[in-house]
């Protein structure tokens, strides 16, 4: 388990774009289609925009047709926390190292979890794999 990565809210806007600022910390969804990941095909590992913790690899990214990237299982399990979201329903993913906000999780995903992890391109940061 990396060690947990905690600063003020005040740090965070110091550290992030504003548009990371309110997804991330502010749990503002970005728009669908807009994002720079949801369509990507890179071969390399998305880790957290906020932390660096590594989050997803691309081997367990699929399309999902949603406007956002989505995958279907972290790449460990020191990657994501997994808590009921505010509005009751949803299932809310956040990094397991510095508690980003990073999208949500549901169960309509393909084969071999059932899983979509349905996350905001702008908490992603992509490193191509052997770089
Ligand atoms: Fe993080």
């Amino acid at each position: 388990m990396p060690d947990k990565v905690i600063k003020s809210d005040d740090e965070w806007k110091k550290q992030l774009t504003t548009e990371q600022y309110l997804v991330t910390r502010k749990k503002v969804t970005e728009p669908p289609f807009m994002g720079k990941y949801h369509n990507y095909k890179g071969d390399g590992i998305y880790r957290c925009v906020n932390c660096g913790n590594e989050l997803f690899s691309s081997d367990d990214k699929f399309d999902s047709g949603t406007g956002w990237p989505s995958y279907y299982m972290p790449i460990s399990e020191d990657s994501v926390e997994l808590v009921p979201d505010s509005d009751g329903v949803r299932v809310e993913a956040l990094c397991k190292r510095c508690g980003a906000h990073l999208g949500h999780m549901f169960d309509d995903g393909p084969e071999p979890t059932g899983l979509r992890y349905c996350m905001n391109s702008v908490a992603l940061d992509f490193t191509e794999k052997d770089s």
